[in-house]
């Protein structure tokens, strides 16, 4: 549970900026970081804004109507989209007329039947994944790191066990000898894609649901934090903070572990089903496999920069993080390869040219994407006293800033303005997207089924963007201001 004594480290006073904020001197003003400095507390002025941060004022995403709508209506276009994916070769198909409408549903009941009942087969293989993985996050050897000073702990600080970097390897080095033992073949993913899908969206519903009643009843993972008091929209967003299981950070394993080790293995099942009926394997394949597998290893490489993410300092353990990560990320992400599984390569294939502008527009995205997120928090963990570099695959230049220039907020945080950072205020979102894009372009335009990562990534970088300012302009007050007026572009430097 969270709140255990190990599991907390406390935060020394920020004098200082605490003094200054007492006297009304302005702690405003720019200056270089030192990577021994610790940030400690916030200033007077930053606690009582935490605090305010911490308090239900308005709902986001619709409010009640908007998240009831989306709780219905996201598993539902899972179901959808697959169906047109799996049996209509990516058509959107529709009633023909309004006397079709319940022929139809039949239609559409009878695919889910066929193609995704919840098979012994498939929870076995949802279910182990899982099992094996939280056995991996529990034992296997990493480094700890602490998170952000969390207000509503008093500002101490939650240590996170970082394994994923070897709890990924073994995962590989496992795959590989279930399938070439026959134990557990890897195209068996693709093929029984339907089945695991709803296994996976009935779990995520399941674990927000107990996850919520714990919350509430013995506040496992702290206390109820920011509740409107609308069951349904306390449900979406989350009641807790920190939800653990021994060792185990939930949300951290939720976000790593679960969704993008899926991903990847349905990329990677992609590849053998291919090879086994082509007898080769198609660049666009590879490239999904590629993406995957780099996105995956960059959350397990830079693990210990995750605590330092407004997900696990700020977002509650709900229904949105528990049901996209466990059903939504690696059941829609991965559309291109369930395309590419089932056509016709010379539907999707580019020539040698697009393969090569493909493969480079994934490095260089791929290339700002790790080092802006690690300029950032390895800043942030400078600041903390925090920051031991890991010599993980792949070592990329420029991964922090030495001595970065900041503004030093009347919060008592400091805001980077110096590296990537200079450039845009998300040009990590920027670098996402493109990555993105490539994923979805792997599959040719034959059906906008296979863009649905991308326009999907669009809304919630450009919703997310929105709420995370927001945030930071109550947070921040004026030094936002500031700090918009020094870093004017959102996404893309000199456009937007
Ligand atoms: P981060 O926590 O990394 O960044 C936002 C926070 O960083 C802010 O709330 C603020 O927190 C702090 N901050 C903002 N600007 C600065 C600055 N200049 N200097 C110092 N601190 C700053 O979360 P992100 O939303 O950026 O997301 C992390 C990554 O996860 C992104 O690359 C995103 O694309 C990816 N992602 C991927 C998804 C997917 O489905 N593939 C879904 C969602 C995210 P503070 O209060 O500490 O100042």
């Amino acid at each position: 549970m969270s709140g255990s004594a190990s599991n907390l480290r406390e935060r020394k006073p920020n004098g200082a900026a605490n003094g200054a904020a007492a006297n009304g001197a302005s702690t405003n003003g720019n200056g270089n970081a030192d990577s021994t400095v610790a940030v400690n507390m916030p200033t007077i002025y930053g606690q009582a804004m935490d605090k305010k941060l911490d308090t239900h004022e308005s709902y986001e995403f619709g409010g009640p109507a908007g998240v009831t709508a989306m709780m219905i209506g996201f598993p539902l276009m899972m179901y959808y989209l697959w169906i047109c994916l799996w049996y209509y070769d990516g058509a959107m198909v529709h009633p023909t007329s309004v006397d079709d409408i319940v022929p139809f549903l039949q239609r559409m009941w009878a695919h889910c039947l066929d193609g995704a009942y919840p098979t012994a087969f498939a929870w076995g293989t949802y279910l182990g994944l899982g099992a094996i993985q939280l056995f991996f996050a529990w034992v296997m050897p990493g480094v700890y790191q602490n998170g952000l000073p969390v207000p509503s702990l008093g500002y101490k600080t939650l240590v996170y066990k970082c394994n994923a970097l070897y709890s990924w390897y073994a995962t590989l080095v496992l795959a590989g000898v279930l399938h070439y033992t026959g134990i557990y073949r890897l195209p068996w993913i693709i093929e029984n894609y339907g089945s695991i899908m709803t296994v996976a969206i009935a779990s995520g519903v399941t674990v927000s649901a107990v996850i919520d009643i714990l919350a509430r009843t013995c506040h496992y993972g702290g206390a109820p934090l920011r509740m409107s008091g609308v069951a349904v929209y306390d449900h979406f967003m989350g009641v807790s903070l920190n939800p653990r299981l021994g060792p185990v950070d939930l949300k951290m394993f939720a976000e790593v572990r679960v969704p993008w080790v899926l991903l990847f293995l349905i990329s990677l099942s992609g590849v053998v089903k291919q090879y086994e009926t082509l007898g080769y394997v198609t660049y666009n394949m590879c490239h999904m496999l590629l993406a995957t597998g780099l996105y995956m290893n960059a959350c397990a490489k830079g693990e210990q920069m995750i605590p330092q993410t407004w997900d696990m300092f700020h977002e509650k353990f709900g229904w949105m993080l528990i049901f996209w990560n466990m059903a939504g990320v690696p059941f829609t992400y991965c559309y291109p390869t369930i395309y590419m599984t089932r056509s016709d390569p010379a539907t999707y294939e580019f020539p040698l040219w697009g393969n090569v502008l493909m493969l480079v527009t994934l490095l260089t995205s791929y290339y700002i994407f790790d080092t802006s997120m690690s300029q950032k928090s390895a800043f942030k963990m400078q600041q903390q006293g925090e920051y031991k570099p890991r010599k993980a695959f792949p070592q990329l230049p420029w991964a922090a800033v030495t001595n970065p220039k900041f503004i030093q907020t009347k919060h008592g945080n400091k805001l980077l303005i110096d590296g990537w950072w200079q450039y845009a205020r998300k040009v990590n979102y920027t670098a996402d997207f493109i990555q993105a894009f490539t994923w979805s372009a792997t599959a040719g335009f034959n059906t906008p089924i296979t863009m649905f990562y991308s326009v999907f990534f669009f809304a919630v970088l450009t919703h997310r963007c929105g709420r995370d300012f927001e945030k930071c302009a109550r947070k921040y007050g004026d030094d936002w201001v500031e700090y918009c007026k020094i870093v004017k572009w959102r996404f893309i430097p000199g456009i937007y």
